[in-house]
């Protein structure tokens, strides 16, 4: 006798949703949807009532923890679950999570939990394991079974991004771990309490394996609060609505966000085969303390492909992506799924109705052996988001084609700019082991829209509703006191729309006599690509710039100027203006490198990129670009072709518009003067590939792109 529908085990219920979705290609089998037919207020009702208790759970847990990550930035989220594990309704916040949950709990189902652990209401299981079912490590989630009477009748999950994970280096994404046994602490759907209440066990090991656990358990106790309030709230409902009612309504729910996804998918993409190509930059070479194997130049090859068809089914392949390695820049097939469930819930389905009538509804391809699906159980899954960023813009991008040929301009992202990474180790200032990461790179520059600017420092494709934090926040979390936060000028990609833009933090360590500061971006390699004409987003002047042994303390004694921004991306403040030890450093992974008070470190979040050709900008938007610190004089006149003035007393900028005419024409004549036609372009690059003539780590990267998948190398 099992515990799931009519006494069924839940292995047998997943068995025969899978048969009939595989049988019928509807979930369940449902064709149509007699009971949203028969009465669609009733349905709409039930609906919203399960969608307000998972926001309105998640607005209460945030408050209850205090770790930053959770409390300032809301990196959490709540789904609720069918018994086969389908989501039917998730939370705001990192929507991400809206699939990776699913996976861990049919996992759990097919594992044997029923017979083999145990599954009775009171039960907590915790995991972030991404091969079963995470986007990363530090992703830690809560997953609870709820009961009405005696059948399993939903589960409740919840996820936060946590500060620390105890892995090789601090802060929850390690950036040297080689495999996964430097990631940190590993939860496989672990059974971690029962009758509401953690095990102590489980607790002391977290006290005893992580650098501070204080956050750790702050932001369980968020999760467990908001999936017991869902529990709870859930079985009123289900009393008011009849169980019978329930369970007919949860199937309906999900094929309906399977054909309104299908629909569309039909109604706004236009039908193709769409491509793009991304790369990342996972080197470590010349990091003063690089692992072994690390130390080479690594480049990445991220080729996306999204095929619409008119029928509106939607399949997204990465045929052509480059070898996993030994380095924390991998994937697991869940969290590249997950990549695309957020795109969707931003682009396609930002009703707050999607659910796993989206995974039903599309279909994906990740080679296996390549480092979106590794065929190496003992890979590491640290820092995952590096390559799935750059992949995700490429699909943005793709969409963004169709949207355009469909003639939703106004549907158009074309990406975002990455968010680095920069996270802290050794000791924090309260004489405590330290292990965190600065999430104000949740603000990076959104990419352009087809109708106007990106947003500026307001966008992470992970969770739409993000934020940087207030910098007191992040000074009582880390001995550090900021100097300034300012826009990076020519962050945002230039184009007739531009990205929107990023910014950098001046740091000044303090407190405390060993910090070690780690993190990693996309380094020498664009992350995004504008279109239609539109340039990258900048991380070709994203640096890591930092001083050791400064004369800051002279600066405060004698009350003199001190960097508080980067000032002109030529030359840097800190270079200008500060003595000592001062670098600036194009590398994209930071290992973990010592600091002490007085050391100050610059970090550059990205932008987005832009949107159709530059010369085609409006001159009031540069003049306003100008004047607000969004762009400078000298790049403004070599991109966009004008010409300016500034006003000595009161500082502002004129453009002077007919000048500004004849400097585009001037432009577009030579232009006119380079340009190839694209094939002849195709042809000499053609030859310069059969002769090899490809620098060594690009020359690698394609390697394996064609051992891996040689459809893919054959087109190449
Ligand atoms: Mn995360």
């Amino acid at each position: 006798m099992g515990i799931g529908w009519n006494k069924k085990t839940l292995k047998e219920m997943l068995g025969e949703s899978k048969a009939l979705f595989k049988e019928t290609g509807h979930y369940m089998g449902l064709k149509k949807l007699p009971v949203k037919e028969s009465d669609p207020l009733k349905y709409e009702r039930l609906f919203s009532r399960i969608r307000g208790t998972v926001v309105g759970a998640r607005e209460t847990a945030l408050h209850i923890s205090a770790s930053p990550i959770v409390r300032e930035l809301g990196e959490l989220c709540f789904t609720l679950y069918s018994p086969e594990g389908d989501s039917l309704a998730l939370s705001t916040g990192i929507i991400v999570h809206v699939h990776t949950m699913s996976e861990a709990i049919k996992w759990m189902i097919e594992n044997n939990y029923e017979d083999e652990v145990g599954l009775k209401e009171g039960d907590i299981f915790t995991n972030n394991d991404a091969l079963i079912g995470d986007a990363h490590t530090s992703d830690v989630q809560s997953i609870i079974p709820v009961f009405y009477k005696d059948e399993l009748i939903a589960w409740v999950g919840s996820v936060t991004h946590v500060m620390e994970i105890g892995g090789v280096d601090a802060g929850g994404q390690p950036v040297t771990t080689t495999n996964r046994f430097g990631d940190g602490l590993y939860f496989s759907c672990e059974k971690v309490g029962e009758n509401d209440k953690l095990y102590r066990t489980y607790q002391i090991r977290a006290d005893r394996n992580l650098r501070g656990s204080t956050y750790w358990h702050l932001d369980e106790k968020a999760r467990l609060a908001g999936c017991r309030i869902i529990r709870d709230s859930l079985k009123p409902i289900i009393d008011e609505f009849g169980v019978d009612y329930y369970k007919k309504f949860i199937r309906e729910i999900i094929e309906e966000g399977r054909q309104v996804f299908q629909a569309r998918v039909k109604e706004r993409l236009f039908p193709g085969r769409y491509r793009a190509a991304q790369f990342y930059d996972g080197s470590t070479k010349g990091s003063p303390v690089a692992t072994e194997r690390m130390i080479t130049e690594r480049l990445m090859h991220a080729p996306v492909e999204l095929t619409v068809t008119s029928e509106g089914i939607f399949k997204m392949g990465m045929s052509g992506a480059s070898k996993w390695g030994f380095t924390p820049l991998n994937s697991s097939l869940p969290a590249m799924q997950a990549g695309l469930w957020v795109t969707a819930a931003q682009m396609l389905a930002y009703d707050g109705r999607i659910n796993d009538g989206a995974y039903y509804a599309t279909e994906t391809y990740f080679p296996y052996g390549s480092w979106a699906n590794p065929d190496w159980p003992y890979v590491s899954l640290a820092s995952t988001w590096g390559p799935l960023m750059v992949t995700y813009n490429a699909v943005y991008r793709c969409m963004a084609r169709a949207f355009f040929s469909r003639g939703f301009r106004e549907e158009i992202l074309c990406g975002y700019g990455h968010n680095n990474l920069l996270q802290y180790g050794g000791t924090d200032q309260y004489g405590k082991p330290l292990g965190g990461i600065n999430f104000e790179m949740c603000a990076s520059g959104m990419g352009s829209r087809g109708i106007m600017d990106g947003l500026d420092t307001g966008y992470s494709m992970w969770n739409p509703e993000s934020d940087m934090g207030n910098m007191e926040i992040w000074e009582l979390s880390f001995p550090q006191v900021y100097l300034g936060r300012r826009i990076t000028p020519d962050s945002g990609g230039f184009g007739k729309y531009r990205g929107g833009s990023g910014f950098h933090s001046t740091l000044l360590m303090w407190g405390s006599n060993d910090i070690q500061l780690a993190g990693g971006g996309p380094g020498r390699c664009p992350n995004n690509c504008g279109i239609f004409g539109g340039y990258p987003g900048a991380p070709a002047i994203r640096k890591t710039v930092y001083a050791h042994a400064t004369n800051m303390p002279d600066i405060i004694k004698n009350k003199l100027p001190y960097p508080s921004y980067e000032g002109d991306t030529r030359r840097q403040n800190v270079v200008d203006m500060l003595k000592g030890d001062v670098h600036v450093d194009d590398t994209s992974v930071l290992v973990p490198m010592p600091f002490k008070p007085y050391d100050v470190f610059v970090m550059f979040w990205n932008g987005g990129p832009g949107y159709g050709d530059p010369l085609e900008r409006k001159l009031d938007l540069i003049e306003g670009d100008l004047n607000n610190g969004f762009t400078l004089d000298f790049s403004s006149k070599a991109v966009y072709g004008i010409e300016a003035s500034r006003d000595r007393e009161s500082g502002v900028w004129t453009i002077d518009k007919d000048k500004s005419m004849d400097l585009r024409n001037k432009i577009k004549e030579k232009r006119a003067e380079r340009a190839v036609p694209t094939r002849t372009w195709m042809k000499t690059e053609r030859e310069r590939i059969l002769r090899k003539d490809i620098y060594g780590p690009i020359l690698t990267m394609y390697r394996d792109s064609m051992t891996i998948s040689p459809d893919w190398a054959s087109e190449y």
